[in-house]
C-alpha cells in the first residue's frame, strides 16, 4: 500500500484534478493506494475569515460564503459529467447552507470558539474529498471515500488536537483489513474526539493525516505531492544554481526544514519517520521530475554536504 497526499494547490481546480487523477491512476495500477487531500486552495482561510467577520458583527461574511460556494459549484461543474452534476451541486448547496447557519449563529452570539472553528474549517476537506472521490469513481476507478473523522481519534484540544494513536491505528488497521478497494480517498486535517465532536490537527494538518495513515498501515511509501519538485540544496531565491536533492536522510531533511526549507514540516511526518516509511516529495505539475526521496540511510553524496540552509539576521 502507498499513501499519496495532495495539497491545496494540487487540488485547486478541476484542471489540476486531472493531473492528480493521472498520478493516482498510475500509482493504483501497481499498488493499493490511500489518497489524502487538502481543501481546495484558499478555502480553509476563507472559512475562517467568514466566521471571524460574523463574530465581529460584519455582515460581509455572507459574501465570503457565497464566493466559496461558487468556487465549489464551479469545481463540480467543471469536473463531473452533466448526468452526475445535480446531486453533487445539491450536496455543495446543502453544506454551504449549513456553513451559513453556523455563521449566522456566530453572528448572533458574537462568539467564535475553537470548537466551532473546527466545525467550520472541516467543511473544506469534507467537500474537496467527496467531490474528488466522485470524479475518480465516475471515471471508472475502484475508489471509495473514507471519513477520516471516524478513524482518526483525538483529544478535545480543538484546532490543534492530539491524536490518540492507539485507537486510531487500531481503527485504521481494522478498516483496511476489511476493505480492499484499490483507491481509498480520505480528507486530510479532520478528525474527531471521543464525544464525536469534529476536531482538526492544526494548520497544514493534511500531511499529518497522510503520515498517520501511512504508519498505521505500514505503507511502502508516503508520497507528498506539492507544487515544487522537492527539497533543494539551497534557497533558490538566494542561490541561482541551487539543485533538487534527490536523496536525503530523515535527519538531514528535518535539519534543513528547521531553517526555512518549507517543503516539509517535520512534526507532521513524524509518524512515518518513526515507522521507517520512505517519504517522497513530488511535483504534481511535473510528475516526471524525480523529486526528493527521504529515507533512513540514503547513499552518500559526492561532496558529503547534502544542502545548506540558514536563518536571516
Ligand atoms: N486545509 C488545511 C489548512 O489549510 C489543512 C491542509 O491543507 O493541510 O491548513
Amino acid at each position: 500500500m502507498k499513501v499519496l497526499k495532495f495539497g491545496g494547490t494540487s487540488v485547486a481546480n478541476a484542471q489540476n484534478i486531472l493531473l492528480v487523477e493521472k498520478i493516482v491512476r498510475k500509482e493504483s495500477s501497481e499498488n493499493r493506494v490511500v489518497v489524502v487531500v487538502s481543501a481546495l486552495s484558499g478555502v480553509t482561510d476563507g472559512l475562517i475569515s467568514a466566521a471571524e467577520s460574523a463574530s465581529a458583527k460584519n455582515e460581509n461574511y455572507s459574501e465570503t460564503i457565497k464566493t466559496l460556494e461558487e468556487k465549489h459549484l464551479e469545481f463540480v461543474k467543471n469536473l463531473l459529467p452533466i448526468t452526475e452534476q445535480s446531486s453533487w451541486l445539491s450536496f455543495v448547496k446543502k453544506n454551504f447552507n449549513d456553513i451559513e447557519d453556523i455563521c449566522n449563529g456566530i453572528y448572533v452570539l458574537g462568539e467564535f470558539t475553537p470548537r466551532i472553528k473546527d466545525k467550520i474549517t472541516a467543511y473544506g476537506e469534507f467537500l474537496s474529498s467527496n467531490i474528488i472521490a466522485a470524479k475518480l469513481k465516475s471515471d471508472g476507478l475502484d475508489c471509495v471515500w473514507l471519513d477520516s473523522r471516524n478513524y482518526i481519534k483525538t483529544n478535545s484540544n480543538f484546532t490543534d488536537a492530539k491524536v490518540n494513536f492507539e485507537t486510531t491505528n487500531a481503527a485504521l488497521q481494522t478498516y483496511f483489513k476489511e476493505n480492499k478497494q484499490q483507491i481509498t480517498l480520505a480528507p486530510g486535517f479532520i478528525a474527531s474526539d471521543v464525544d464525536g465532536n469534529i476536531t482538526t490537527l492544526g494548520r497544514g494538518g493534511s500531511d499529518f493525516t497522510a503520515s498517520i495513515i501511512a504508519a498505521a498501515v505500514n505503507a511502502k511509501e508516503l508520497q507528498i505531492w506539492t507544487d515544487v519538485s522537492g527539497m533543494m540544496t539551497a534557497d533558490p531565491r538566494l542561490v541561482s544554481n541551487a539543485k533538487i536533492i534527490h536523496k536525503i536522510s530523515y535527519q538531514e531533511a528535518m535539519e534543513l526544514s528547521h531553517f526555512g526549507a518549507k517543503v516539509i514540516y517535520p512534526p507532521t511526518i513524524q509518524p512515518a519517520i518513526e515507522s521507517g516509511i520512505p517519504i517522497e516529495v513530488k511535483n504534481t505539475f511535473n510528475p516526471q521530475a524525480p523529486g526528493t526521496y527521504i529515507e533512513s540511510s540514503p547513499p552518500e553524496t559526492r561532496g558529503k554536504i547534502r544542502g545548506i540552509s540558514g536563518s536571516s539576521n
